[in-house]
């Protein structure tokens, strides 16, 4: 792409770390970290299916490295650095100003260098992908297999507001479209509690970010460590623009709302105590939704504690339409 190398320079080179070598070399280089593992993921954002063209681009900025942020998150990491590869349908000053400025400040507030890349023309719309790198005590890393029955399942920040945002801008459920002003942040920039995950390391068995729906993504720690779950429905944290929304709507926003980037633990219930103080320590809510149970099914139960009827084949079909 012409210009590509003042490009670069102008809007993707942060100083790197101490340590680091950075941005301008043919490879970035990251120092070892005794006593810890590497964590990494990537991500990728299309056009047309995972944003808009008019999507406003700093909040896309911000969001490509969130999403990645909140994997790193999920494992309980530490942000460390991470890698932006953009192609280009053209150069377009303003949009590269806005981006980088969206993807930059949620490095540095997070503690995650964008040390390297690549940037070249693309033939059909913008695409982003992202890799982020993370580090974590060796052997503690939060994984999907190890939740035990009796657990108690755990949720942070408050689910369904972005798919309200998604359906809303789709065009669904037109009477309610004076709410969306309300949820657009849910979707546009998510704020994965990336903190608060390197602490529950020490108190939680298991863990996964939320992006699919909080019964999708559920179910596959179910299935990596062979057990169900009860979740108690009135307990799940609703984002407070879903108040007085008919109950269908409230059920599939809730419970299988994409695009989340929160975070669902399993830990003891001795622990309880030390989880609560942590989300009021780090101003992170966290709500305890329910329990790990050893048969293998999963329920979500209504005040009276009786089963709610998901609709048949769960909420697959409804995940499906947030990207
Ligand atoms: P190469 O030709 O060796 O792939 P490039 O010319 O593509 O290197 O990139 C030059 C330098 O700029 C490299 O250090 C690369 O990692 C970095 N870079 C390229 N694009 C980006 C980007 N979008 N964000 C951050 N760094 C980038
Ligand atoms: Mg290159």
């Amino acid at each position: 792409m012409g210009g590509e190398f003042s490009l670069i320079a102008k809007y993707f080179s942060p100083a790197a770390p101490e340590g680091f070598l950075g941005v301008g070399d043919d490879c970035a280089m990251l120092p070892l970290r005794p006593g810890r593992q590497w964590v990494t993921s990537t991500d990728l954002l299309l056009q047309g299916r995972h944003f808009a063209a008019d999507a406003n681009p700093q909040h896309l900025g911000h969001k490509a490295l969130a999403v990645n942020i909140s994997d790193l998150a999920a494992m309980g990491a530490r942000p460390e650095a991470c890698l932006l590869g953009l192609a280009l349908p053209k150069l377009d000053e303003n949009w590269l100003q806005a981006f980088s400025k969206g993807f930059l400040q949620y490095a540095a507030q997070t503690g995650c260098a964008l040390v390297g890349g690549d940037t070249t023309r693309s033939n059909g719309g913008i695409q982003i992908s992202v890799t982020v790198l993370g580090t974590v005590p060796a052997g503690q890393a939060l994984r999907r297999n190890a939740a035990q029955a009796g657990d108690d399942i755990w949720v942070s920040g408050h689910l369904g507001g972005a798919h309200l945002a998604w359906q809303l801008s789709a065009g669904a459920w037109p009477e309610w479209h004076a709410r969306l002003p309300e949820v657009q942040a849910a979707l546009e920039q998510p704020m994965p509690p990336w903190q608060l995950a390197q602490d529950l390391i020490q108190w939680a068995h298991a863990g996964l970010d939320i992006s699919d729906g909080l019964l999708q993504d559920l179910s596959h720690v179910l299935q990596a460590s062979a057990c169900g779950a009860q979740l108690q429905y009135a307990q799940l944290p609703k984002h407070p623009a879903l108040a007085g929304l008919p109950a269908g709507i409230q059920y599939e926003c809730v419970l299988a709302g994409g695009e989340v980037y929160q975070l669902c633990f399993m830990a003891p219930r001795a622990h309880r105590d030390a989880i609560a103080a942590l989300g009021v320590q780090q101003g992170v809510p966290l709500a305890r939704v329910g329990e790990i149970t050893a048969q293998s099914s999963l329920l979500v139960l209504d005040e009276d504690g009786s089963p709610i009827r998901l609709p048949k084949g769960g909420y697959d079909h409804f995940s499906s339409e947030t990207p």
